[in-house]
């Protein structure tokens, strides 16, 4: 018997018997799958859904729940902001940055809204209300949010600026687990056939063609055939050691990856049945550093005392690109008026203190001159409202000239940097796994994490664009594999 394995697909003229079939089979019960199995049973397709672990969740379940829609919602509308389909398109694409699929922004950005609308149809809540700020969730049971760096340069001047996190009314963070619980529920409802603590460990093969995985339950293998098609939904690979290392090396400086188990299964069956992995050195990362909000007001240096970024945008833009800079660590310097101690989630700690900004510098050990001027430069600007360097803007952009003044160390190896892959295997916009010449692999499709999708480009990051991702393109995949 030919072996096993992820990295090609078993033959189909090798099974011994089949043990079961469907038309449509899913690996994988996150946000990404159940949306496959949801879009392929609606077209009547007979589904089978392949979960490891005793039941639904994944990362999804464990996620915030924000989904990234724009376009005008009730919410924004609600709230004065005139979001149209044109600059959410803008947004998406800038977000995505040199990574960006155009055709995924494209189809996103036109059928977001009807997406909002079918989720609040299926049953997910929505308040309804704005709150403005920055939050990295909302502490409440609120709907929208700034979450991402749509009112921060160059977003702001690509795209009108409109807060696009629409948050499952939930008190308090983790608003996931309602969200799949939601999932699962249209799931059951349209008669999926689900099976838990069942682990696919091949895809099998007729041919060119995907007819089937190789999956391991009660420690034996079990072979099912899927007549139509099979969508991968197995999540990324932040916890996958030597997968990080390969392909995503700059991860290895952090040491909080979040999901699931996350161990990048379905991107190596996808990349053994022909498909091509793009954008695999992408991660999200994020520093809770804007808790409490004041310390967004801060000025980041590296170890140079040099500025990197405008310190008024995304979180998780600001702490990626703080990965890149020299030293493994960075600085967040603050005035007396606007530090508190930070969240002990963050696990930042003072690292210097002085009545000038001299002081501070000499306290760090930067060499005299250096972050001193960055810090004369930045509120000679200020004062004038402007930010030559970066383009921060007014009214994050403030003058820190009143001491005593602090550094809080942002330490790559200490302080919590959570972090989670972007790259995947290449699909579609139909969810179809495409190989090298960009060209469909019969019978094989995939949506979520273990794809690269809206969120492509870690500096690019908006909160709600994973799930966004997940759902709408899940649904999609899973609705082009029952029509194959
Ligand atoms: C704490 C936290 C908060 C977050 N908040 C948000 C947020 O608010 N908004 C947002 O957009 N994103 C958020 N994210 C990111 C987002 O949750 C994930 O990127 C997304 O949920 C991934 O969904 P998925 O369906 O691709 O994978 P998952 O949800 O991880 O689902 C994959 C499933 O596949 C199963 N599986 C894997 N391998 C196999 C196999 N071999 N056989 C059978 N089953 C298998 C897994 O057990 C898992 O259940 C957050 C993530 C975390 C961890």
């Amino acid at each position: 018997m030919p072996t096993i394995t992820r990295h090609r697909p078993f033959p189909m003229e090798a099974v011994p018997a089949w043990d079961g079939a469907a038309d449509v089979i899913i690996v994988g019960f996150g946000a990404a799958g159940a949306c496959a199995a949801i879009g392929a049973a609606e077209t009547g397709a007979d589904v089978l859904l392949l979960e490891r672990n005793a039941g639904s969740g994944g990362a999804s379940g464990l996620s915030g729940g924000e989904i990234y829609v724009g376009g005008g919602s009730d919410a924004q509308r609600a709230a004065g902001f005139d979001d149209d389909i044109g600059e959410f398109e803008k947004y998406l694409l800038a977000a995505g940055g040199p990574c960006a699929d155009a055709d995924k922004c494209h189809a996103y950005a036109a059928g977001a809204l009807s997406h909002y609308q079918w989720l609040k149809d299926i049953g997910v809540p929505y308040r309804g209300n704005y709150l403005p700020g920055k939050h990295i969730e909302p502490v409440d049971d609120s709907t929208l949010i700034w979450s991402g760096s749509e009112a921060a340069a160059p977003f702001c001047d690509i795209a009108k600026p409109a807060p696009r996190g629409h948050v499952i009314q939930h008190m308090g963070w983790g608003g996931g687990r309602p969200l799949v619980d939601i999932l699962e529920q249209r799931v059951r409802d349209l008669g999926v056939r689900i099976a838990c603590n069942v682990r696919v460990a091949a895809l099998i093969a007729d041919g060119e063609k995907i007819a089937g995985v190789v999956a391991r339950i009660d420690n034996r293998d079990h072979f099912l055939r899927a007549h139509k098609g099979v969508v991968l939904a197995t999540g990324g690979f932040a916890f996958n050691d030597a997968m990080r290392a390969q392909y995503c090396p700059q991860s290895l400086s952090l040491s909080d990856p979040i999901g699931d188990k996350d161990d990048g299964l379905g991107i190596e069956l996808g990349m053994g049945a022909g498909g091509r992995a793009i954008h695999m050195d992408q991660f999200f990362t994020t520093c809770p550093w804007t808790m409490p909000e004041s310390q967004a007001y801060g000025v980041f240096v590296n170890v140079a005392g040099q500025r990197f970024i405008n310190e008024d945008c995304y979180h998780g833009r600001v702490t990626r690109t703080a990965i890149d800079q020299p030293g493994g660590r960075v600085y967040l310097l603050l005035d007396h008026a606007h530090f508190s101690q930070p969240l002990d989630l963050a696990r930042m700690d003072i690292a210097a203190t002085g009545a000038d900004w001299r002081e501070v510098e000499s306290e760090l050990e930067m060499v005299a001159g250096t972050l001193s001027a960055t810090m004369d430069f930045y509120n000679h600007h200020a004062r004038e409202g402007r930010d030559p360097l970066f383009d921060k803007r007014i009214p994050i952009l403030t003058p820190l000239d009143k001491g005593p003044f602090v550094a809080l160390e942002l330490n790559f190896a200490r302080s919590y940097c959570s972090f989670f892959t972007l790259g995947g295997l290449h699909t579609s916009d139909m969810g179809e796994v495409l190989d090298g010449d960009a060209m469909p692999i019969s019978g094989l499709f995939a949506a979520g994490r273990c794809t690269s999708g809206l969120p492509a480009w870690g500096h690019g990051y908006s909160s709600g664009l994973s799930l966004a991702d997940c759902t709408f393109f899940g649904r999609r995949a899973g609705h082009a594999a029952a029509a194959t």
